[in-house]
């Protein structure tokens, strides 16, 4: 699908990294699959009993700050999450067309261009060591450092303070709907969300945004 922004009107460009810029797949084969064996294993259990152990646990801190963070995971399973994570790095990659978009973007002066990413800080490092992304923007907020998940209006009320932009001349990228609906609810209008956020997944139904499939798509 195309997208409806109309881009002249637009100054400050929030995007979101994973499932959005990069393909989600690294964290979801992550957490759902390499995770509960090797949690499993260290803890005498089969990889089902784990899986079903932790699927339980993620539901409880689903969109909540704790869930983003390597720290509380680390703490909870007394293990290094982070250095994990480094076995399956080999995962993290740009999404169709990501990075020909934020070049594009990158071009035209007219954009002050802002990562918003509920990733913890040193998972953001490892991604930007991967990846290079951190060059297309002027800067990379993370949740952890506001304090606030962006699920929660007080992430916006804060980041608005720090960055400051305009409600009507913004534009938000993300895969996550129940983010979309917070800025929504702050009073971002321009909001666009992604129909498939982990290449090797199902796509999501966008419900009510407008979704786009490949960064291709979007002509400004
Ligand atoms: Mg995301």
């Amino acid at each position: 699908m195309k997208d409806n922004i109309n881009w002249k009107s637009i100054k400050t460009v929030l995007l979101d990294m994973d499932g959005t810029l990069l393909d989600l797949h690294f964290d979801n084969y992550f957490w759902q699959e390499y995770l509960p064996e090797h949690w499993g294993k260290m803890n005498d259990m089969d990889a089902e009993t784990a899986k079903a152990q932790l699927k339980d646990w993620y539901s409880k801190e689903a969109g909540t700050l704790s869930w983003y963070c390597l720290d509380f995971w680390t703490d909870r399973l007394k293990f290094d999450v982070l250095a994990l994570k480094a076995d399956v790095e080999h995962l993290i990659k740009y999404r169709p067309y990501a990075k020909s978009f934020l070049e594009k973007l990158n071009r035209n002066a007219a954009y002050s261009i802002i990562m918003v990413t509920n990733a913890h800080e040193n998972l953001i490092k490892m991604k930007v060591e991967k990846t290079g992304i951190d060059v297309f923007f002027k800067r990379i907020i993370s949740s952890h450092t506001i304090g606030h998940a962006k699920e929660e209006q007080a992430f916006w009320e804060k980041l608005k303070i720090e960055s400051p932009f305009d409600l009507n001349e913004t534009l938000l990228i993300d895969d996550n709907l129940t983010v979309l609906r917070a800025a929504r609810k702050f009073g971002i209008n321009n909001l666009l969300t992604i129909s498939k956020p982990d290449s090797q997944n199902e796509e999501q139904d966008p419900e009510e945004f407008d979704a786009i499939d490949s960064f291709e798509k979007i002509i400004f």
